[in-house]
C-alpha cells in the first residue's frame, strides 16, 4: 500500500497544538503506514521565502509552506473565515463577498497544489481536509495527478438554497468534485450536498449510490468524526482535572453546575445560550441560588472583527442577568472569555450536572461527545444538544433542543436539573457506548477504508 499524503491547513508539527482528537488520529494513520503531513506552516512571511519546508518526526515527514502577508489576508482571514466560514454556518447576513479574497484563495489552492504535487509517488493517496483547500484536488488533477484523492469537510455543508448565495460556488464545486471520496460529518450533509449537485449542476445518482457530475464518478458519504474517548476518561481522572473541580467546587458549593464550552463564535449560540438561563432564573425561583452556569469562551484572535459584536452582547447578557438575580453569596453565570488546559476542562464536565451545547450551527462539535466521555459512570450528568449539531444525528439519548427556542431550552435546563438518577445514567450509558464506539481512530480507519476501496480516478 502506497504512502498517506494529509494535506490540511494547520498540521501538528512541533510546535503546533497536538493535543487534539484530530491530530491524534491523523498522526496516527500516518505513523501507521508511512506518510506526508502538508500544510500551511503558521508563519506569514515576506515574499521572498515561498518554498517548503520539509522534516522528518518519527515515521512522518512534514511539508509545510508559509503564507505571504497578502494570502494570509485574502486566503485565511478573507475568504476562508469571512466567506465560506458563514455561509457554509446559515450566515449569510454576516458574510463578505470580496472576488480580490477569492482570487487570493484561489491562487494559494494553486500555489499549494504545485508543491503537493511535487510531494506525490505513483501510487500515494491523498486526504484533504477542510474548507481551505476545495480547490487544492482539482490543482493535483490539473498537474496530471490520477490517484485517489480524498476529501473531509469538517464544517457543514449547507442547504443548495444558502449555498447558491456565494458568488463563487459553482467553481468550488467544480473544483471540488475531481475528488474520489468526499466525507462529510452527517447524512444530512450529504444529503444536502447532493441536492445540491443534482440541482445545481444535474448531477446523476447511480445505482452503487455514487454521483456523476461534472463528467466524473465520485461518492459522497457521512463519517461523523468522533473524540479519543479513552484519553479524555483517563483526563476526567487526572490530578489537574480534580484540582480543577475542587478549585470550582469550592466556590459553587452544592450547586448544580451547568456548563458550556466553545470557541467564542457566532454559530456556536452563545447569546441563546445565555437568555435560556436567564428565562430559567425568570420562571423558576426556587432554583435561585441553587445552580450555577459556568460559561467557558475564549476570544479567537483570528476573528476579531465578526466577534466583537458578540462579545460586546455577550459582557451585556451576562451583567444583565447577575445584576437581576446575585445575591450575596450567590452569582449565577460565571463566563470566563479564555482557554484552559483540556485536563482542567475535563474535570470541570465531570463536576457539571448538566453539559449545555446549543450550537446554530455545527459540523460536529466535540464538546458535546467530551462532556459524555468525562461523566462519573457511578453519578453521570445530562447532556442537552441542539438538534443543529452535527453531534445530534447519532446522540439522540441527549435533551436535544432547539436553539433558538429559549423557552425551550430553559424547560430543557430545568428537566436536566431534575432528572432522577435512573434516567440520567440510561440516557449517559447510551451516549457514552456510541462515542466509545465511534471514535476518532474509527472515524480515520472508515475513511480511509472507503477511500483505498475505491478503484483508481475515474478519468
Ligand atoms: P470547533 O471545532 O468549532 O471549535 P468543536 O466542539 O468541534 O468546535 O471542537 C472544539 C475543540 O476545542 C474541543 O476539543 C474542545 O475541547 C476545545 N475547546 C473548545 N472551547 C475551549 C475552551 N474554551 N478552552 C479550551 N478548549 C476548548
Amino acid at each position: 500500500m502506497g504512502r498517506l499524503i494529509v494535506a490540511s491547513n494547520r498540521t501538528a508539527a512541533p510546535g503546533e497544538d497536538r493535543a487534539g482528537g484530530l491530530a491524534v488520529a491523523v498522526w496516527d494513520a500516518l505513523a501507521e503506514r508511512g506518510g506526508v503531513w502538508f500544510g500551511w506552516s503558521g508563519a506569514v512571511v515576506a515574499q521572498e521565502s515561498r518554498g517548503l519546508r520539509i522534516f522528518a518526526v518519527g515515521a512522518v515527514d512534514f511539508a509545510l509552506a508559509d503564507l505571504t502577508g497578502a494570502e494570509h489576508a485574502g486566503f485565511y482571514l478573507g475568504y476562508a473565515n469571512r466567506a465560506l466560514w458563514p455561509v457554509f454556518h446559515y450566515r449569510v447576513d454576516l458574510a463578505e463577498f470580496d472576488d480580490a479574497a477569492f482570487d487570493t484563495y484561489a491562487a494559494v489552492n494553486r500555489r499549494f497544489g504545485r508543491l503537493l504535487h511535487g510531494l506525490l509517488r505513483r501510487d500515494d493517496t491523498v486526504w484533504i481536509h477542510d474548507y481551505q483547500f476545495l480547490l487544492l484536488g482539482q490543482e493535483l488533477r490539473n498537474h496530471g495527478w490520477q490517484g485517489r484523492v480524498g476529501f473531509f469537510l469538517h464544517i457543514p455543508w449547507p442547504a443548495p438554497e444558502v449555498l447558491a448565495a456565494l458568488p463563487q460556488h459553482a467553481r468550488l464545486a467544480r473544483g471540488l468534485a475531481e475528488c474520489d471520496l468526499i466525507g462529510f460529518q452527517t447524512r444530512r450533509d450529504v444529503g444536502n450536498f447532493t441536492r445540491y449537485m443534482v440541482e445545481q449542476h444535474g448531477a446523476e445518482a447511480l445505482p452503487d449510490g455514487r454521483l456523476r457530475v461534472f463528467g466524473r464518478t465520485l461518492r459522497a458519504a457521512a463519517f461523523p468524526i468522533g473524540i479519543d474517548a479513552d484519553d479524555v476518561m483517563r483526563m476526567a481522572e487526572s490530578t489537574e482535572a480534580r484540582a480543577a473541580a475542587h478549585r470550582l467546587g469550592r466556590i459553587i458549593e452544592n450547586r448544580a453546575l451547568v456548563i458550556g464550552v466553545d470557541r467564542m463564535d457566532y454559530s456556536k449560540g452563545l447569546p441563546q445560550r445565555l437568555q435560556a438561563f436567564g428565562r430559567l432564573l425568570d420562571e423558576h425561583e426556587g432554583l435561585h441560588g441553587r445552580v450555577n452556569l459556568l460559561q467557558i469562551a475564549p476570544p479567537s484572535r483570528e476573528t476579531v472583527d465578526a466577534y466583537r459584536d458578540l462579545r460586546e452582547e455577550l459582557d451585556r447578557l451576562t451583567g444583565r442577568i447577575n445584576g437581576d438575580y446575585s445575591d450575596l453569596d450567590w452569582t449565577p453565570i460565571r463566563y470566563l472569555a479564555r482557554g484552559y488546559p483540556r485536563e482542567m476542562l475535563a474535570g470541570l464536565y465531570r463536576l457539571a450536572r448538566v453539559g449545555l451545547v446549543t450550537p446554530l450551527h455545527d459540523g460536529m462539535n466535540l464538546v458535546a461527545k467530551e462532556y459524555v466521555a468525562a461523566q462519573d459512570p457511578a453519578d453521570p450528568g445530562v447532556l442537552i444538544l441542539s438538534h443543529f449539531a452535527g453531534a445530534a444525528e447519532a446522540m439522540d439519548a441527549a435533551l436535544l433542543v432547539n436553539p433558538h427556542d429559549i423557552t425551550g431550552t430553559a424547560d430543557a435546563i430545568r428537566r436536566a436539573l431534575e432528572m432522577p438518577a435512573d434516567e440520567r445514567l440510561d440516557r449517559w450509558q447510551v451516549l457514552n457506548a456510541g462515542v466509545h464506539q465511534n471514535d476518532v481512530a474509527a472515524w480515520r480507519r472508515s475513511f480511509l477504508a472507503a477511500l483505498d476501496g475505491m478503484t483508481e480516478a475515474v478519468p
